[in-house]
């Protein structure tokens, strides 16, 4: 499983990157960078989970 950002709908509320520091960052305007783009393990696969599951713009998905 992966992370799978939709940059276009990140509004830069930053909760993704606050949940999960090592998944996520912020660019230059706060908006959410991927830092794992491959295959996560499982403690990853939680935390991306959590962060996605907080996303209010439903940015984030985890799918193969
Ligand atoms: S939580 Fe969602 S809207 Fe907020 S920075 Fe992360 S991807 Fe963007």
């Amino acid at each position: 499983m992966k992370i799978h950002l939709t940059s276009e709908k990140c509004q830069g509320h930053g909760r993704c990157y606050s949940l999960a520091s090592d998944l996520f960052d912020s660019d230059d305007l706060g908006n959410a960078v991927v830092l794992v783009t491959g295959e996560l393990n499982a403690d990853q696969l939680e935390r991306a989970t959590v962060a996605a599951n907080n996303c209010p713009e439903y940015a984030i998905e985890i799918g193969a």
